[in-house]
């Protein structure tokens, strides 16, 4: 079959995928992307030659078996093919959206050697949709019960993953969540269009048919640190995510009208301000917004200030086009909705009048030697100075470890930055039975690393309370302060 495959004529091209009209997109919430319909996932589909080693699941951090699920989808079999997905992966529908397989996956597909690469990611989005749609949702088989608990610090989809891999290992799971509704930042950072929230919240009550316990509202560090936690279960996993934000510490930061990326898509997408007064959390809805930043935030923030009404939303970034460090697909697509990109542009102070934004001034920059990132340094352009009226400024310069958890636990051992120190395939923190993964290990990462973070600590967790041997690992000390 697969060498069949590979002597047929592959169409060169990936099958493309509806969206919605870009300027009508702009004044709303809805996906941007619609998915594809049954004949183009089966179209799609048969862009797969079913390799007999499958390289792209080596750049699947929860090793989906991906060859197998488009094999199910070629037959026309899309329950068995979420099924398949399901083996190894709880949040499909959301990775479907939001993974960046072209740096994963993709990138590995061999088909891509010579064409563009198979559309993993559209394809498992639709078996997963498929299902919601059509299918009988399937329930992962649970293990007999082991009598040992574990908690999870955080829902984000390290916890959720760690949470949902010790359920079914038979593990009676209960998850601490600081807010009101569990998700972590699929559900109060990443934006509507770009990952309903209808969808995170289908794909985490497979938790609780799992027989996990979420409890929201329960931030540890306050009401419980991790060392009461260590006296109740048998293993705590902290998945407490990187939500700090960063400020340039330029004038005026503290002005009305500035936000950090991390307040202003929180007060829009989980506390829906969008909908005020009908929803009692307000937010300044600005005719002329810049954002700070070039990341995947950054993006997410301004294309969410023009759809809350801004007449003009700005991407304010230091650095050139080609450094732009968000997904290609998220810049197209700014671009499509008509953001403005000041780009070699840096702020120097945010300017005010009675307390409020009244303007941005910046500089503009050029690129000289490469830093330590390897991307060419900014440097500014003296006498260039310029201001952009503006009434809202959003901040997107990055984020840094949450730190009520990693500074409340005792002797936790944690790198320069704040992180927590932790083996990277076992999740192993300097304290026996105290597990860690995702973003308050690695700093800000994406969804898939944070769930393959969640999923061998899951692993080892098991081990350990099952008195299992050991496997050879570095300690948390001989990884303190890796990059
Ligand atoms: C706006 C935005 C867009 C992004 N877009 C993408 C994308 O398109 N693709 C991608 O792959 N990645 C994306 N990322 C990154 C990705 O979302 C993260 O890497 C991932 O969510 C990290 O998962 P996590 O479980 O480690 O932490 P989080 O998702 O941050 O979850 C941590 C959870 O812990 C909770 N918590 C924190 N402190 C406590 C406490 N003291 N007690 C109890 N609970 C606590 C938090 O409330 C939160 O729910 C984006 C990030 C942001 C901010
Ligand atoms: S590498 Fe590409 S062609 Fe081969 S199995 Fe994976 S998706 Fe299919």
């Amino acid at each position: 079959m697969a060498e069949e495959r590979k002597r047929r004529k592959l169409i060169p091209n990936r099958t493309p995928i509806p969206e919605q009209d870009p300027i009508k997109r702009g004044s709303n919430f809805k996906e941007v992307s619609l998915g594809y319909t049954t004949e183009q996932a089966l179209e799609e589909a048969e862009r797969c030659i079913r390799c007999a080693k499958p390289q792209c699941v080596k750049g699947c951090p929860v090793g989906v078996q991906i060859g197998d699920f488009i094999g199910l989808v070629q037959e026309k079999d899309f329950q068995g093919a979420i099924n398949k997905i399901k083996e190894t992966n709880i949040l499909p529908a959301v990775c479907g959206r939001v993974c960046p397989q072209e740096d994963q996956c993709e990138k590995l597909c061999v088909v891509g050697k010579k064409f563009e690469p198979v559309a993993i990611g559209r394809l498992e989005r639709f078996v997963a949709d498929w299902e919601r749609d059509h299918g009988q949702k399937t329930k992962p088989k649970v293990a007999k019960s082991t009598g040992k608990t574990v908690a999870i610090v955080g829902s984000g989809p390290a916890g959720v993953t760690a949470a949902s891999d010790l359920a079914q290992l038979g593990h009676k799971v209960t998850v601490f969540e600081a807010l009101h509704e569990p998700g972590g930042v699929l559900l109060y950072g990443i934006p509507e269009f770009r990952l309903p929230k209808a969808i995170v919240a289908e794909e985490i009550a497979g938790l609780t048919d799992l027989g996990v316990d979420i409890q929201t509202n329960a931030v540890v560090g306050k009401l419980m640190t991790v060392d009461e936690l260590m006296e109740d279960f048998d293993a705590v996993f902290i998945g407490s995510g990187a939500g700090l934000p960063n400020f340039m510490g330029i004038d005026g930061e503290n002005l009305n009208g500035v936000y950090s990326a991390n307040e202003f898509l929180t007060r829009t997408n989980l506390m829906k301000a969008y909908d005020f007064p009908k929803f009692d959390t307000p937010i300044t809805v600005g005719d002329r917004v810049a954002v700070v930043g070039g990341g995947n935030v950054a993006m997410d923030s301004v294309r969410t200030a023009l759809r809350l009404g801004a007449e003009e939303a700005i991407i304010v970034y230091r650095r050139s086009d080609a450094e732009l460090p968000a997904r290609a697909e998220e810049v197209h697509h700014a671009h499509e909705e008509t953001i403005r990109f000041e780009l070699l542009t840096s702020p120097t102070k945010i300017i005010g009048e009675d307390g409020w934004v009244k303007a941005i001034e910046c500089i503009r920059m050029e690129l000289g030697e490469p830093d330590d990132s390897g991307r060419r340094r900014p440097v500014p352009i003296k006498g260039s100075e310029f201001q952009i009226p503006v009434n809202v400024v959003v901040m997107s310069i990055g984020t840094g470890a949450n730190p009520l958890v990693p500074q409340s636990t005792k002797n936790l051992d944690l790198n320069k930055w704040g992180y927590i120190v932790a083996d990277e395939e076992t999740g192993r923190t300097s304290r026996e039975g105290i597990y860690a993964g995702g973003d308050i290990v690695t700093g800000s990462a994406t969804v898939i690393l944070a769930m393959g973070a969640g999923r061998k600590a899951a692993g080892d967790i098991h081990r350990y309370l099952l008195g299992e041997p050991e496997p050879e690992v570095e300690t948390a000390a001989e990884v303190k302060n890796q990059p």
